[in-house]
């Protein structure tokens, strides 16, 4: 296998899912316990020193697009806050051990970013550890289908809001007070922000959100130097899927349906979160980067 600057056919390089992609764990699931195992980057991904020196908080960094983020962050030179529930403390692990051998600082703090306190905490944390903050990466998110509104309950529908829409808020408010000219947020958004799938409706209707904060906090911030942008996934294959994220015989087909045939895998996305927390995208803010196989977007 090649790391992402060898040119090679996009629609063969990783492969379309079929009947062995489907399984199910309880949440949040282990990333290392699922088949085939998602390729964040652990072998391929090589660094070019494009974030040398940065300090970079990511959510969600033990498993999936968070992860391959982490990993990417790291290779190219960031110090790297870990974000993480508790249950994930083993997928953490070997992210932590990763960032170290990619020689940079690994701080790893699990809780609730549902807590607005812990996210408070992550940003301190950051600073004090890394003495300072130029990247608040928002990865984290809670996707759990639901076929019928009616059984879509106040609990879940709060919950997902409060993972993907409040700490987003919470953590950029925490982090701006800290940011200096040439920092960089990046939202995760997705591409049910644009085509929502029915069984989805709490949790495209936060990325819809996601996208339209990104945009506006970009302005009000435009002029302290500071960027705001966001990433679209479309299918990725990440442990977010095999925990009821989609219905467990929809598994098999996951992402086939995209124009490159396959489902993503989390090392895809990474460049794109490298892209827009560097330089190299110093005119670029209030941005959406999709990375979903090719499908159309407004
Ligand atoms: P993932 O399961 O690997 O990552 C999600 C992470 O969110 C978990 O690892 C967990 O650490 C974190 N998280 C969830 N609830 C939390 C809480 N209350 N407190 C702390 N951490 C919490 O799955 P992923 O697919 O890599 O998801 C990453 C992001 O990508 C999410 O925002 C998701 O909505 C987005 N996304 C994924 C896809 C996809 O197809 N996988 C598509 C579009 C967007
Ligand atoms: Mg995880």
């Amino acid at each position: 296998m090649a790391d992402q600057y060898t040119l090679q056919d996009p629609s063969t390089q990783y492969p379309k899912a079929g009947p062995e992609f489907q399984q199910q764990q309880e949440g949040p699931g282990l990333q290392k316990d699922m088949t085939p195992v998602p390729d964040s980057g652990e072998e391929l991904y090589r660094g070019t020193g494009r974030l040398t020196g940065r300090k970079a908080i990511v959510t969600g960094a033990d498993s999936g697009i968070g992860r391959a983020v982490a990993i990417a962050f790291a290779r190219e030179g960031a110090d790297v806050l870990l974000s993480y529930m508790p249950e994930e403390e083993e997928d953490a692990k070997q992210v932590v051990k990763l960032v170290e051998e990619a020689g940079r600082k690994a701080v790893a703090i699990p809780g609730d970013i549902k807590d607005k306190q812990y996210c408070e905490q992550l940003v301190s944390a950051a600073v004090q550890e890394f003495g300072g903050l130029d990247i608040l990466a928002n990865v984290a998110g809670k996707q759990q289908y639901v076929e019928d509104i009616a059984d879509l309950t106040d609990e879940q529908f709060d919950e997902t809001f409060k993972t993907n829409v409040y700490s987003m808020f919470w953590l950029s408010k925490a982090a701006l007070k800290h940011m200096k000219p040439g920092s960089s947020i990046i939202n995760t958004t997705s591409i049910q922000a644009y085509s929502p799938a029915p069984i989805l409706l709490d949790y495209a209707t936060t990325k819809s959100a996601i996208n339209t904060f990104t945009k506006a906090l970009a302005q009000q911030v435009g002029s302290k130097g500071i960027r705001v942008n966001a990433v679209a996934p479309g299918p990725v294959w990440t442990p977010l899927q095999i925990v009821g994220g989609q219905p467990e015989d929809a598994l098999k087909e996951f992402g086939n349906q995209t124009p490159l045939g396959r489902p993503g895998q989390p090392i895809e996305m990474a460049p794109a979160y490298v892209f827009l927390a560097s330089q190299e995208s110093s005119y670029v803010s209030g941005e959406t980067l999709n990375a979903n196989g090719g499908m159309p977007t407004p």
